[in-house]
């Protein structure tokens, strides 16, 4: 027997519809790629991306061709996500920051037809096209430009491109399992790996996601994303915003702290969502400005571990409720935020912030397990480290063209985590268990050594790496930037870890660097720094002998 209700498929086309129909009016602002402020509304974002549904279909694609992205965060990359999967095809969002031979790879890898980009990645584009066998079309992200059009031979324009589509275009009836979107995780070893989402795990990711405890956008708010939409579809921000029917505010290009602060003001931003380096960026803008940032409310943070001065920075200065959230390519990527219980609302806000320092709790619609090399379920004691794996309506089940499953055989994803669980479902990474030092047998965090580094007034920000030891066969090395006009030597530094980890823990060496090597989300290069730094405790040629 079936149930007699009506079924919908769970579909990207009916969001946009939905923003357009009862939010027509609210704002969608974007900075410009080549400067300046543009200003539209979801009626217009939602008639744009109708147009280009419709001119990609008549271009004569196929249903799931591929159409990528290289792009800013902005009102036509926006459209472009609606516009592609609502019509049936899969918006392939590219990292720009990708190495040329990766962007090569993934292009071809995903067979993509067509190339949306915004201006300032033409030079690439260009440098690429002779390379990139399934393309049929690229499209400059703007109106027409003559100095680009003899950059790329046949370069179409999104503004004219769009404006042969038909306003009255129908969104395409879908299985609400067929692809919507895909996107390559980073690949730091080996080539990147492509998940491709659908329709329904983009819809339930955006209901699991914004419940109250999650995201909670809400119409009356205004969002900023600051992660970039190349990178996990911006969180699932894009989708939740046309949900909600939020004024949305698209950064653009220019992620620096003083751009953001004069959006957030000028825009009177109450969310932003982004990495902790981004944020760091933030702070010291707001402190330069001297502005108190009075409409922000919320920040989410997450993609790499918070540095745990960062709540009561935001919370003390500027009001601002820090969010922690915890995901990955492969999570859609929401797997965790961090909320507190009607149990803790009494502690005092240190108490509070400390708990908030983990990545928190899956919402409903994902569940996290632990587990040990063998595969044997550990207990969820906060204290007991294992392996992440996770299940649910939005996780990857097996990567794009790879022929077998990603899964455990009994169902799970295995993160590459090493996290504990406590007996309320609060989630704590410790590490990738690719960066995790292992140090005679034990197990040193490289995030609680930043974390404590970081800590340090006189440091702006620090990595923790794994270097190759003759006699523990890995001891922790910490590599330090200075914060600006601050001095701190090595030897105070290593004192600092004082009393704060067991004495095994604290590193056996400190390199100050300039900066940091950063990828294209904003993570630190662990590999990079284990390349360069890797040996740094290892006996010179020679000494051995000697
Ligand atoms: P990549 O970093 O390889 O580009 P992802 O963006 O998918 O790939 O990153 C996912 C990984 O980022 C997670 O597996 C985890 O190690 C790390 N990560 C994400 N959020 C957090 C967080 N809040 N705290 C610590 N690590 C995080």
């Amino acid at each position: 027997m079936l149930g007699r209700m009506m079924h919908q498929p769970l579909l990207i086309s009916a969001l946009i519809e939905h923003a357009g129909r009862y939010h027509g009016a609210t704002e969608v602002v974007s900075v410009a790629t080549t400067g300046g402020i543009e200003r539209a509304t979801w009626a217009e974002v939602a008639a744009h991306a109708r147009r280009l549904g419709s001119a990609l279909m008549q271009m004569g694609l196929h249903q799931s061709d591929r159409c990528a992205t290289i792009a800013w965060n902005n009102r036509r990359h926006l459209e472009i996500y609606f516009g592609v999967a609502g019509a049936g095809f899969v918006c392939h969002t590219i990292n720009p920051r990708l190495a040329p031979e990766q962007l090569i790879y993934v292009i071809n890898h995903a067979e993509d037809k067509v190339l949306f980009i915004d201006r300032t990645f033409l030079p690439i584009a260009a440098k690429l096209a002779p390379h990139l066998k399934t393309l049929r079309a690229v499209v400059l992200m703007g109106p027409r430009d003559d100095e680009a059009a003899a950059m790329v031979p046949d370069l179409l324009f999104y503004d004219e491109f769009i404006a042969g589509g038909d306003p009255a275009f129908r969104w395409p009836d879908l299985a609400e399992t067929s692809p919507s979107s895909l996107c390559y995780t980073s690949g730091t070893t080996g080539h990147p790996k492509g998940v491709l989402y659908t329709h329904r795990s983009t819809v339930l990711h955006s209901l699991g996601g914004n419940q109250p405890d999650g995201l909670a956008l809400r119409a009356a708010d205004t969002v900023m994303p600051v992660v970039p939409m190349f990178h996990v579809n911006a969180w699932g921000v894009p989708y939740i915003a046309a949900g909600v029917g939020c004024k949305l505010v698209l950064p653009g290009p220019g992620l620096d702290g003083a751009s953001l602060v004069k959006l957030i003001d000028g825009e009177a931003v109450t969310l932003a969502l982004g990495v902790p380096t981004i944020w760091m960026g933030l702070l010291a803008a707001l402190e330069e400005s001297g502005s108190k940032a009075p409409s922000l409310t919320r920040t989410v943070v997450g993609g790499s571990a918070l540095p745990p001065s960062m709540i009561p920075a935001f919370r003390d200065t500027y009001g601002v409720d820090l969010i922690h959230a915890w995901g990955m390519t492969e999570t859609s990527p929401l797997g965790t935020l961090n909320q507190l219980l009607q149990k803790h609302q009494a502690l005092d806000d240190d108490a509070k912030a400390n708990i908030r320092l983990g990545q928190g709790r899956p919402p409903f619609g994902v569940e996290l397990r632990l587990v040990d090399a063998q595969g044997h379920e550990l207990p969820c004691d906060g204290v007991t480290q294992g392996e992440l794996q996770i299940r649910g309506h939005w996780i990857v089940d097996s990567y794009f063209k790879a022929g077998h499953s990603a899964l455990t055989i009994d169902g799970w994803f295995d993160t590459g985590d090493v996290a504990t669980i406590d007996a309320d479902g609060y989630m704590i990474i410790r590490d990738r268990s690719k960066d995790i030092i292992k140090s005679g047998g034990e197990w040193i965090s490289t995030v609680e050594l930043e974390n404590i580094a970081i800590g340090h007034p006189a440091v702006a920000n620090a990595a923790a790496i794994a270097a190759h030891h003759p006699k523990w066969d890995e001891r922790p090395v910490v590599v330090v930037v200075k914060a600006q006009g601050a001095e701190v030597t090595e030897a105070e530094l290593l004192a600092f870890y004082g009393g704060k980890v067991p004495h095994w823990q604290v590193p056996d060496k400190v390199i100050f660097v300039p900066s940091l090597p950063l990828g294209g989300t904003g993570k630190v290069l662990k590999n990079k720094l284990r390349e360069e730094y890797g040996n740094v405790l290892m006996p010179a040629e020679g000494d051995a002998e000697a």
